[in-house]
């Protein structure tokens, strides 16, 4: 059985102070919460703080980007070590915004989620087809070389550990959600992917969310299915009321 997931991606939101009111409120409703992992991932600068104020809890602190290399003159950027120095559980990789706005490709995504198994960080590693790849019917063509590319070279067992995102471009911060059956049946071709890469017992083991304009008035449709391991969340994710809903889906 898969642990269902339901991670915030906080994007440029939320100050430190914000972020750990923010934490403490989402930890009063959700702290019975046992059978849902659930993680909260906070831009740079407020990791420190929501790190304390994690704390003891049941959630989760992931950081939205990090560099591949150990250390070194790359300035602007953080390395997975320093992730887990603070309490980074895990880490966001390949976002389609950081593949978009800061030329992330495929193989920089491989060297991020090497460095981040290395560093003994949760990957969650974000794929997904923009609206002229899905109308042109690319969506599996996008999505398996973005798997494939971003996966290669790792072992089975280092695979099922790890958290795929599945987030079509076109519904992220749209209010556009895929239908519960299409994210599905992409969800289950990224599972058939990874069977093919790294065999069965990681495919059945690695979690698959579903992400792009997931609310609480969606949510338990899509995590019926039964490729949806959770949902990577953007916008719903910022208001401890409409989170916690997330979270306590059941
Ligand atoms: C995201 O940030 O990954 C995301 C899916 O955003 P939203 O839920 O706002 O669509």
């Amino acid at each position: 059985m898969r642990k269902p997931i339901i991670a915030g991606n906080w994007k440029m939101h939320k100050t430190a102070g914000e972020g750990v009111t923010l934490v403490e409120q989402l930890n009063a409703l959700t702290k019975a919460v046992q059978d849902v992992e659930i993680v909260v991932c906070p831009p740079f600068t407020a990791l420190a703080s929501v790190a304390t104020a994690v704390a003891g809890t049941n959630i989760g602190l992931g950081a939205q980007n990090m560099h591949w290399e150990d250390k070194g003159a790359f300035t602007g950027e953080v390395a997975p070590g320093m992730l887990k120095d603070i309490g980074c559980t895990h880490v966001v990789i390949g976002h389609s915004e950081r593949r978009q706005y800061f030329a992330e490709t495929d193989e920089t995504v491989n060297k991020k989620v090497k460095a981040a198994i290395k560093a003994g960080l949760t990957a969650i590693v974000c794929v997904g087809e923009t609206l002229a790849e899905r109308e042109a019917n690319d969506t599996e063509k996008v999505v398996g070389v973005q798997v494939k590319g971003g996966l290669e070279g790792l072992t089975a067992g280092q695979v099922a550990d790890l958290v795929i995102a599945y987030e079509p471009v076109w519904a992220i911060g749209t209010g556009r959600t895929a239908s519960s059956e299409d994210a599905n049946s992409v969800c289950a071709f990224i599972r058939r992917t990874v069977a093919g890469m790294f065999g069965q017992e990681a495919a059945d083991k690695v979690r698959i969310q579903y992400g792009g304009s997931v609310k609480p008035d969606n949510i338990a449709e899509l995590m019926a299915k039964p490729d949806i391991d959770g949902a990577l969340v953007g916008g719903a994710s910022l208001e401890a009321a409409s989170f916690s809903k997330l979270v306590m889906f059941k």
